[in-house]
């Protein structure tokens, strides 16, 4: 009998996201590890981390061995399901990065964010990856005296940083409104920084560009354990030079690791394309991608195909850090992220919501994010991005490159480089502590819409709740 050939489909995994039922093409799974194999670079977890440091070393150096081992498919976890902005957030404030480092540490890191954006516009154009990337910027709407209150502040803040203008900006309401057409605005922020993308079509794009190059992608391969030079997985052993951990918010499933990141959901919700009536009075006429000042997290973008894709946090944090497919769809999230949506632009109340899905990301004990290497060991990390990944994992993955090849830079020079951070506690009291922080953050939220103006530390409660 003849071998069947023909690659195993991928169709299911257009269940993951509006993102990845939006793939052109067939899809179809790479083939796993073929048995113990060695390389020079091990990369672990074939997301954008993994993808895009595998893509800088072997840009930097074409002959080195670089083998991406991926549990399920590139472009499974996060990188293949989010709200697509591409921003210049980070996941502390600059000015926490200056008491970790010193003044001038948190600019420079805001830099690097900037600069990074840009940088994968500059990649996709040049790669031909059609991602729909489109530098529009993003709106923060202040829809309640509490929310406008913290809008001046943050600008405040941002001029004593010697933040311009031009870098983020005070929208009076009529100003606001003309850029996101929902209820209650009474003012908000521009920033140029951020870029609207399809994230599956990035993802899958890159995985597919670094496979070209020659990097090896290995798909439906499961790692069990790492350590310096091996990688133990379900189908071989990797022997390798370097070990790059890209797992973020799975990272728990490495053995040794169950403490160091806790997978925190974030669930999203699309429309169907929505007429250009509806378009003329909600606007988004730049694609800006949009938010509200409230603690717990929301954001959105118009998608290229005229969608509404909204998405917020809320999911309860799971026992354990334990990840479910069942997980990324909660009826009673899902269903209150509607209602938000609806909220904001009620012409949406009748219209059908054609996608609902989510997924875990990553965030550590003191909500760095990090990347960095042990250069006696040569286990190399990024991740920690606390929902401000899509392009943080570029910069990791540059600053990476530059770790690995051992070349110092000014990206290696920045300040969230080797950061240590101390471990989640056991259980039961990082259950109790992180939903503990989740219903604060909705509860101040619920106090605010009644009160008109809250008495919540907002800093206190964005460390509890992310950004
Ligand atoms: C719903 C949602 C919305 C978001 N919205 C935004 C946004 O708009 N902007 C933004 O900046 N960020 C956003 N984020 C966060 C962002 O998506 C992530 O920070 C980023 O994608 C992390 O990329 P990564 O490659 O580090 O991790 P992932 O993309 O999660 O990749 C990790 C990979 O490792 C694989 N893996 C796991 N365990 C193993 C193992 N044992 N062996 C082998 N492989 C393994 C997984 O299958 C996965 O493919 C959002 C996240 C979610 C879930």
């Amino acid at each position: 009998m003849e071998a069947d050939l023909t690659p195993p489909t991928g169709e299911r995994y257009r269940a993951l996201s509006l993102w990845w039922d939006g793939l052109p093409g067939t899809l179809t799974v790479r083939p796993p590890l073929p048995g113990d194999i060695e390389v020079d670079v091990a990369v672990v977890g074939g997301g954008l981390t993994g993808l895009w440091t595998a893509y800088y070393l072997q840009r930097a150096d074409p002959d080195l061995r670089i083998a991406v081992l991926e549990r399920d498919v590139a472009g499974f976890g996060a990188s293949g399901r989010n709200g697509g902005w591409c921003s210049a957030l980070f996941s502390v404030s600059e000015s926490t990065l200056d008491r970790a480092s010193g003044p001038g540490a948190g600019t420079a890191q805001r830099l690097a964010m900037e600069e990074t954006v840009r940088e994968v516009g500059r990649v996709v154009e040049e790669e031909g990856i059609a991602c729909g990337y489109h530098r529009g910027g993003t709106v923060v709407l202040a829809r309640t005296p509490a929310q406008l209150e913290r809008t001046h502040e943050e600008v405040a803040e941002a001029r004593r940083r010697g933040i311009g203008e031009d870098d983020l900006s005070f929208l009076p309401a009529d100003e606001a409104r003309a850029r996101v057409g929902a209820t209650d605005v009474l003012g908000g922020t521009f920033t140029p920084h951020c870029a609207a993308v399809d994230p599956a079509r990035l993802v899958r794009g890159l995985a597919s560009v670094v496979e070209a190059g020659g990097v090896s992608v290995y798909e439906r391969t499961t790692v069990r354990s790492i350590a310096p030079g091996l990688v133990t997985t379900d189908r071989g052993t990797v022997r390798a030079g370097t070990v790059v951990r890209a797992t973020e918010g799975y990272t728990r499933t490495l053995a040794g690791h169950e403490r160091d990141l806790v997978p925190v959901y974030s669930l999203m919700i699309a429309t169907e394309p929505l007429p250009d009536s509806f378009w003329a009075e909600a606007g988004l006429a730049g694609r800006e991608t949009f938010a509200d000042h409230r603690h717990l997290v929301i954001y959105g973008q118009r998608t290229e195909d005229g969608r509404m894709a909204f998405g917020g946090r809320g999911a309860p944090y799971h026992f354990g850090s334990t990840i479910r497919p069942a997980f990324d769809r909660d009826a009673h999230v899902h269903e209150a992220l509607r209602r938000t949506l609806v909220e904001l632009f009620p012409a949406l109340a009748d219209v059908a919501v054609t996608h609902a899905w989510g997924g875990p990301l990553g965030i550590s004990r003191d909500w760095f994010s990090s990347v960095g290497i042990d250069g006696a060991t040569r286990m190399a990390w990024a991740g920690g991005y606390v929902g401000d990944g899509l392009s943080t994992t570029n910069l990791a993955g540059r600053t990476l490159r530059d770790l690995v090849l051992g070349t110092p830079s000014e990206l290696t020079r920045l300040p969230w480089v080797n950061h240590r951070s101390r471990r989640w506690e056991p259980e039961p009291f990082r259950y109790i502590g992180i939903n503990a922080g989740l219903r604060l953050a909705g509860s101040a939220d619920r106090a605010e819409d009644r009160k008109g103006r809250t008495t919540w530390h907002a800093a206190a409660l964005g460390k509890l709740v992310g950004g």
